[in-house]
Order: structure tokens, then sequence, then C-alpha cells
């Protein structure tokens, strides 16, 4: 079967087209820049070569179409027919508390979709737009809804609730949601399977370190504590959002520097965390290089792996135990500094490293803790996209 992946953005999508048969991306690309006449879409079929095209794409329903043109060209593409495609994977950030699991998308689920928009602005919006211009150039297709905060739902009310009033919850849902489930499920379900354990025997703290950031605290399989909250902005210092900090420091600092709530939404978004404090911007390869010389880097690194530290910690005592700690995403997947800072700080886990295989490259799982270790530590490459794919084929089968 072969499965259209779609992640859509305000302004951009991103897509993976999946051979279930031995599940193997057979294209792949992005369109940026939609709404504008200069728009960018770059193609790459497996095997072939790249595409990068500039042209007007105004709207979602055009990209798509463009998409699919290139997925039939005559020399670029890798279908015969675009009806080749059995079924459309789409990422969606917010499922609120109506979904617990990927769904087939329906009426209904469209618009529960639409019900949190007001939980994710900016990126539900873009997700049901995805939706409906799929449907639109694909008929009868089906599309399949996954979540990032489904796998976050098994979380108990203690977990998930703010010590706020109560009243907020009932009617607004404030309440924690968590983000990058579909991460965090690929990984520990990789590293059960890596080390030859039933995930039901595992408690696993579960680091997913990009550009956005969270830890999740796995327990025997179900998530039960998360680090991003209602939004993506709390927990981890991230690199551009602050995660946690007081929240008396928001109208404190819209008192003193004259800002409106969106400036400083802006401000704990887009211009703190490793940005905020190194001044070299968010990538964390700037920051290791720099800060050998620069103490505004070692800073922002030195807090980085501090508040990563504190949350496994936290975790351990949620779960009363670890069993496996996983390193995932950009920053958790290529830093070896990252990881020898962490876990060094780790021993009263019993956790003992690896050095030389801690710095090892590869785009395998692979265990950096010795053989003493009493905790499994694991490099896990995350693979969101091929999740989404695994979870749309399921949902399909089912729902035959
Ligand atoms: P992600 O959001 O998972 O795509 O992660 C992106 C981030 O990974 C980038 O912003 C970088 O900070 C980080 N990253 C990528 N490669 C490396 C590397 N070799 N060493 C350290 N950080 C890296």
């Amino acid at each position: 079967m072969k499965i259209f992946v779609l992640n859509c953005g305000s302004s951009s999508l991103k897509y993976q087209l999946y051979d279930m048969t031995d599940e193997i991306v057979i294209a792949s690309g992005k369109v940026e820049r939609i709404g504008m006449d200069d728009a960018i879409l770059t193609h790459e079929p497996t095997g072939k070569e790249e595409v990068k095209i500039v042209t007007e794409i105004l709207e979602h329903t055009t990209a798509i179409e463009k998409v699919f043109e290139y997925l039939v060209h005559p020399e670029s593409g890798v279908l015969s027919d675009i009806r080749e495609i059995q079924a459309v994977g789409h990422r969606v950030v917010h499922g609120g508390e109506v979904f617990s699991d990927s769904v087939m998308v329906n009426e209904q689920v469209k618009a529960a979709i639409k019900g949190v928009f007001d939980l994710a602005p900016l990126h539900n919006p873009a997700n049901l737009v995805g939706i409906e211009a799929v449907e639109s150039v694909l008929p009868g297709v089906p599309n399949v809804a996954v979540f990032d905060t489904a796998f976050h739902q098994t979380m108990p009310k203690k977990a998930f609730m703010y010590p706020i009033p109560k009243i907020l919850y009932k009617k607004h849902k404030i309440r924690r949601y968590g983000f990058h489930g579909t991460s965090h499920k690929y990984v520990s379900a990789k590293a059960a399977e890596f080390l030859g354990k039933p995930i039901e025997e595992l408690k696993i703290v579960s680091c997913h370190i990009g550009n956005g950031a969270s830890i999740t605290a796995i327990d025997r399989g179900k998530s039960v504590d998360t680090s991003m909250g209602m939004t993506p902005l709390e927990g981890l210092m991230m690199g551009t959002r602050s995660g946690d900090l007081d929240p008396a420091i928001i109208p404190f600092v819209m008192g003193k520097e004259d800002l409106t709530l969106n400036e400083v939404n802006s401000m704990l978004n887009k211009h703190s965390g490793l940005t905020g404090i190194s001044g070299y911007g968010s990538d964390m390869r700037d920051i290791e290089e720099k800060m050998v010389t620069d103490e505004g880097a070692k800073l922002a690194f030195d807090m980085y792996e501090y508040r990563i530290r504190k949350y496994i910690g936290a975790y351990v005592a949620a779960m009363d135990g670890v069993d496996v700690i996983i390193f995932t995403a950009g920053v958790g997947e290529n830093s070896d500094i990252l990881r020898k800072a962490i876990t060094e700080n780790l021993t009263y886990l019993g956790i003992e490293i690896d050095q030389e295989i801690n710095r090892v490259r590869s785009k395998k799982v692979r265990r950096i803790s010795t053989s003493n270790s009493k905790v499994e530590v694991l490099v896990v490459p995350t693979n969101e996209e091929l999740m989404i794919a695994r979870d749309t084929l399921r949902i399909v089968k089912s729902n035959k």
C-alpha cells in the first residue's frame, strides 16, 4: 500500500510518500512560501534527481496539486497514477481531549479539530486546510489524522491539571496536553524492540531534544507525564522558547518594558531559550562551537543541560525508577557533548556511559551505556513520518 504523509503548516508543507510493503520512502519534499508568487517546491524522488522549482502557489490546494503533478511526472515521478495513493496520513498538532488515538477523518473529526483551534492557533487551522485540500484533490481516498497530543492522553489527572481555579479547566479546557507524542511513542516502541523486552515491563524517560524539546515519562508503554503543557512553551529550555519560568515575570516585564501580551508571547516563543541567552541563535552546533571561548554560549549550554537533567530526575521520581533513558531528535541524536554532560551527572542512578560509543554517529538505534550501567541509555533516531504512515495503515485496515 502507498501512503502519503502530509505535514501542513500555515505557509509551508512537507510530505513523504511511503511504500508500506517494506516501509520505504519513495519520494519526499516540501513546498515553502505558500501564498507567494515565488513559492519553492522541492521534490526528492528516491533514486532520481531532486527537482526544485520557484513558481506562484497561492494556496495549499494548488501546492498539493503541484506535488501530485511531480509524483506522476514522466521524469521525476515515482507513480504512474496518483490513484496509487491509497491513504493519506496527516500530522495534526492538537487533538485536545477528544482524541487519544489516530482517527479516520470524517465531518465530525474535522469539526473536533476546528473545536480546538484556539488551543493551537498557528497549527490546527493549517492542518485542517491540508486535510481539506487533499479531500478536494484526491476525493474518496481515506484521510487519517495523527495527533501530537494523542499519546499523552493517558496522563493521570494529577499530572495534567494545573493548580489554578478548577473552573478554568471546566470552562476553557486549560490543562497539560503535551506534544511530540508521535515521536515519544515511536522511540519508546523502538527502544523496547531493540532491548528485546515488552514495553509493558519498562519505565522509560524519553528525551526529544530538537529545536522544540520535551521529555516524557513512559510507564509500561503509557505516557504518565510530559514537560510541554497546554502549549509547547512549557518545560525545557529550547532553541528559541523559554520553557518553565515564574509566571509572575510576564506582568512584571509587561509593566517594566511597556510590552503588549503579543509582544511578551513572541519574546517567550521566539527570542528566548538558547537564542535569548547565548546571543548566537538557536542552533546547538553554533553554541557548542562558541562555548569553548564565549561565556554567553557556555551559560546557554549549561542552563539547557541542567534543565534537561532536572526533568529526568523528576520523571524518575514520578515513576519510582527508570529502566531506559532515550535521546532523540536533532540535538538528542547528534550532540554527544550534550549527552555526555547530562549523563555524567546522573551517576546517582548508576548510569555509566561508554564515551567512545557515545561519540559514534549513526542513523541506527544504539546503546551508549556500558554493560555495568544500571539504566540502559539509548540513542534512538526518531521518525515521526513513519509513525504517521504506520498509524494510517493501521486505522485504514481497522476501518475496512
Ligand atoms: P529538530 O527540531 O529535531 O529537527 O532538531 C534541529 C536541531 O538539531 C538544530 O537546530 C540543531 O540545533 C540540532 N542539531 C543538528 N545537528 C546537530 C549536531 N551535529 N550537533 C548538535 N546539534 C545538532
